[in-house]
C-alpha cells in the first residue's frame, strides 16, 4: 500500500464490487468525483460500512495502491438523517447526487458545486416539506455554477407591457414580455409569472445558506420548478426524471 492521506468528501453513489466489498464515488472540492475501494463494506461487521452509504459528509483516510484508492478509516461529519424520514426529500436527493456525479467533471465546477451541495442536502435533511423550492433553487445554481446563468433582465424592447407575466425563453436565455412582437422573438418559451421572476433573482444573489429561505405562492413554484427543470435538461441535454414519481404522490403538509 502507499502513503495514506486524508480528504474531507461526500460519498454521493456505492456500488457492490465482488461479494464483500463496495465500491464509493466521493466528491471531493479540490479533485471532484474519485472512486473508492471500500474492503468489507458488505459485512455487517464491518466498520467501514456506514460510511458507504450515501449521501454522508465525512473525513476519509485513504491509501493508494497501484493506482486505486482504498478507503482505511473515516469520520462522519454530517449525515443527513432526516433525509430518511421523507420519501419526497430522499427522491430529490437521488435527483441531486445523479446531476452531481454528471457536472463536477473539473476542478473548477466541483469547488462551486461542493458547498452548494452540503448546503442543499443539509437544507432537505432540516426541511422536507420545501423540497420543491429547494430542488429548484439548486437546479438554478448549478446553470449559473457551470456558465449557463440566463439573462434575468427585462425584456430588450426597452418597454415592456403591464402583464404581470412574461416569456420565459429557453431557446434565447432570456426572458421577453409578452407583447406580440416580443413573445415571437422568444421562440421555444414558458409563461411565468412576475413572483417566479422575482424567486429565480433571489435564488441567483443568495448566500447559501439563504437559498430556499424565501416564501412563494403553489402557482410562482409550480412555473418555478418548471422553468428551472427544464432549464437543466435541456442544457445538460439529459431527461432528469428521478422525481416524476413524486408527481404521483398526494401534496405533502406544512
Ligand atoms: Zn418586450
Amino acid at each position: 500500500m502507499g502513503a495514506s492521506f486524508s480528504i474531507r468528501g461526500i460519498v454521493i453513489a456505492s456500488r457492490p464490487h465482488r461479494n464483500q466489498d463496495a465500491i464509493i464515488t466521493i466528491f471531493t472540492p479540490q479533485q471532484g468525483l474519485i472512486s473508492v475501494m471500500v474492503p468489507g463494506a458488505k459485512k455487517h461487521s464491518s466498520r467501514l460500512a456506514p460510511l458507504a452509504t450515501p449521501p454522508l459528509l465525512a473525513d476519509f483516510m485513504l491509501s493508494e495502491s497501484k493506482g486505486f484508492y482504498y478507503l482505511k478509516e473515516g469520520e462522519t461529519v454530517e449525515s443527513f438523517r432526516g433525509l430518511y424520514d421523507s420519501f419526497e426529500a430522499l427522491t430529490c436527493a437521488s435527483h441531486i447526487l445523479e446531476i452531481i456525479k454528471d457536472t463536477a467533471v473539473d476542478p473548477e465546477s466541483s469547488q462551486a458545486l461542493f458547498p452548494l451541495l452540503v448546503y442543499v442536502l443539509y437544507d432537505l435533511s432540516k426541511h422536507p416539506e420545501k423540497y420543491r423550492q429547494i430542488v429548484a433553487a439548486f437546479e438554478w445554481r448549478v446553470m449559473d455554477a457551470l456558465g449557463f446563468g440566463f439573462d434575468l433582465s427585462e425584456c430588450d424592447c426597452g418597454n415592456p407591457d403591464k402583464m404581470p407575466t412574461r416569456a420565459f425563453s429557453f431557446s434565447k436565455c432570456r426572458l421577453y414580455c409578452s407583447a406580440i412582437g416580443c413573445v415571437a422573438k422568444a421562440k421555444d418559451y414558458q409563461f411565468v409569472s412576475l413572483g417566479c421572476v422575482e424567486a429565480l433573482r433571489y435564488i441567483r444573489e443568495a448566500p447559501l445558506e439563504r437559498l430556499s429561505a424565501f416564501r412563494a405562492e403553489k402557482y410562482v413554484l409550480d412555473d418555478l420548478c418548471a422553468v428551472t427543470h427544464r432549464y437543466l435538461c435541456d442544457r445538460l441535454e439529459k431527461n432528469y426524471d428521478k422525481m416524476e414519481i413524486l408527481d404521483t404522490l398526494p401534496p405533502m403538509k406544512d
